[in-house]
């Protein structure tokens, strides 16, 4: 992870917070061989740590992901409604790893 990329993630889960209205609880950035993120039903936010080294569309569409389900634990209708709204394209975005 390049310098300043923890602090980059960090920023964006505050603006995103902001936009989604959740609050978590902690948000780490940890290293994760078989996910870009995870979040638990306590309000721990954990993303990638090389997630800072990906394009910023694709940094930014985990962390509204994971943050959502703050408010949304399921990938329900109104999950995709909201992340759909933010992030027309995410379909195209690939979560996997
Ligand atoms: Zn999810």
């Amino acid at each position: 992870m390049q310098e300043g990329g923890a602090i980059d993630l960090k920023m964006r889960v505050i603006r995103w917070s902001v936009k989604l209205k959740v609050n978590p609880r902690i948000v780490r950035i940890y290293p994760m061989r078989r996910k870009w993120g995870s979040c638990s039903s306590a309000g721990v936010v954990t993303l990638a740590m090389d997630l800072a080294d990906r394009e910023p569309e694709f940094r930014d569409f985990v962390i509204a992901h994971e943050l959502l389900h703050l408010r949304y634990p399921h990938h329900n209708q109104l999950f995709k409604a909201v992340i759909t709204a933010h992030i027309p394209n995410w379909r195209k975005l690939d979560l996997s790893r």
